[in-house]
């Protein structure tokens, strides 16, 4: 008999508990340990903050799905990883034991790395549920009292598309108020240029997302540190190519939501061996880490370089179908290893993201991350919002129902012949 955890019940967290339990054998037993018991929606956040979804909309209450998919709910939250001895600490003083582990625990959002960023300061956050709630009274605030809005993410933020969305859909929901004529808004981000997204473009995002910002007349400001930010104003330094001050920009505003930069939780930071200096996840092709083979990684906690060389720090994003193909990599190898044999699954690692304007949106793929690529594709149109709803809805039904295939890999596979795994390897893990 072996013990599986799954340690995060998010995104990956949720569908690798489905994937794994239907790799296990009879007599094996499957722990989901999580900070609290409600699975939440992170991608429609964006919608939560303007209204357009409430928190219960996009919420799951695991206790019961969980518990009629046979796996065990601990949702007391870890508060150390211990490899050396198997075992995670949980928060209240117990240990939950393991022979393999999947470490799924998102980031921790690193607002403390700027003065006066973050829900707690001065700018708003849509990283969270609970921050994106508090994003809806600020964003009521700014329909009664409008005023300059600033978007973006930070220096070493590692998720772009929801800061482009989250623009584009503030700028569809203010003209729905009639209030778009007194805002005006600003996207300020380290990427060299727009539509960068940490992957150095995709398709022509470039040329897509620049057009769309002129169109909606939003303003940007690249290659952006965010040196520190007070009551309504942004102290913004924009560098040249070299990495030199190029000029710097205090930037009122009266709304702001900026992404933070991401870092591992404390749950697992500063293991050697296990973590990287930010506390990622090191993993190898089969999302596997090297120092303790018995755990595995998915998802936005996984260590990935970044591609290629910015003048500021520009992370890669780890999207909703990359994570599905860690995850399907991870249960196969685990499944594997059950059985006495060696991991031999790859995940593609594959970029495909929807980020949606509120009444359109564009849409892309990377394959793989790094160009130059196979499939280097990205298009807009109304269908993107719809996709993205299809994508809300589905993923919901498939929580609740306990089931574990996936929204992404009926919509890429069919429109883009891309799959989850690179391959079925039949060497062992180096
Ligand atoms: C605002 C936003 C919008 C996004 N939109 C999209 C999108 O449209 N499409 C897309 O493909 N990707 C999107 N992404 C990127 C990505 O898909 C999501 O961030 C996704 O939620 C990441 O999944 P995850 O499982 O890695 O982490 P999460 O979903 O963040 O889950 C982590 C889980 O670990 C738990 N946890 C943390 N610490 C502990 C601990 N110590 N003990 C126990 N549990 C713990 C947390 O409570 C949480 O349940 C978006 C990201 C953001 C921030």
């Amino acid at each position: 008999m072996s013990e599986i955890v799954v340690l995060g019940a998010g995104l990956g967290g949720t569908i690798a508990a489905y994937e794994m339990r239907a790799k296990l054998r009879r007599e094996d037993r499957l722990t989901v340990v999580n900070l609290g018991s409600v699975y939440s929606f992170v991608p429609s956040n964006p919608w939560v903050a303007i209204g357009w979804r409430n928190k219960e909309d996009i919420s799951i209450d695991l206790t019961k799905v969980l518990s009629r998919a046979g796996i065990t709910l601990r949702p007391e939250g870890a508060r150390k990883v211990i490899p050396a001895e198997n075992r995670i600490e949980i928060n209240d003083g117990s240990f939950v034991d393991y022979d393999y582990l999947i470490i799924a625990t998102g980031p921790d959002l690193a607002f403390d790395e700027i003065p006066g960023l973050g829900p707690e300061r001065y700018t708003q956050s849509i990283c969270q549920i609970d921050h994106a709630t508090r994003t809806k009274t600020a964003f009521g605030k700014l329909v009664e009292t409008p005023g300059p809005v600033i978007v973006g993410a930070v220096q070493g933020a590692s998720c772009y598309g929801p800061a482009y969305e989250f623009a584009f859909i503030l700028d569809t929901a203010l003209r729905q108020a009639k209030k778009r004529d007194q805002v005006p808004m600003t996207f300020v981000t380290p990427e060299p240029y727009i539509g960068h997204l940490g992957l150095d473009g995709v398709g022509d995002t470039k040329g897509l997302l620049e057009s769309a910002m002129r169109e909606r007349h939003i303003n940007w400001i690249t290659n952006a540190r965010t040196a520190s930010v007070e009551a309504g104003i942004m102290h913004v330094e924009e560098v040249a190519d070299d990495g030199s001050l190029k000029a710097r920009h205090d930037l009122p505003f009266d709304f702001s939501m900026m992404l933070p930069a991401f870092r591992g939780v404390s749950a697992v930071m500063g293991i050697e061996g296990l973590v990287n200096p930010r506390g990622f996840i090191v993993v190898d092709k089969y999302q596997r880490n090297p120092a303790f083979p018995n755990i595995f990684a998915i998802g936005v906690c996984v260590a990935i370089p970044p591609v290629g060389k910015t003048p500021l720090a520009v992370g890669v994003p780890k999207t909703g179908f990359m994570i599905e193909s860690m995850v399907t990599a991870t249960a196969e190898n685990i499944g594997a290893l059950l059985r006495g044999q060696e991991p031999r699954a790859v995940a593609t690692w594959n970029a495909v993201c929807l980020a949606d304007f509120g009444d359109g949106g564009i849409a892309f793929v990377a394959q793989p991350q790094i160009p130059p690529r196979n499939v280097n594709w990205s298009s807009q149109g109304k269908w993107v919002h719809a996709a993205k709803v299809g994508f809300e809805k589905y993923f919901l039904h498939k929580i609740r129902q306990g089931k574990s295939e996936t929204f992404y890999e009926g919509l890429a596979l069919d429109m883009l012949g891309i799959r989850k795994l690179k391959a079925i390897h039949t060497e062992s893990a180096g």
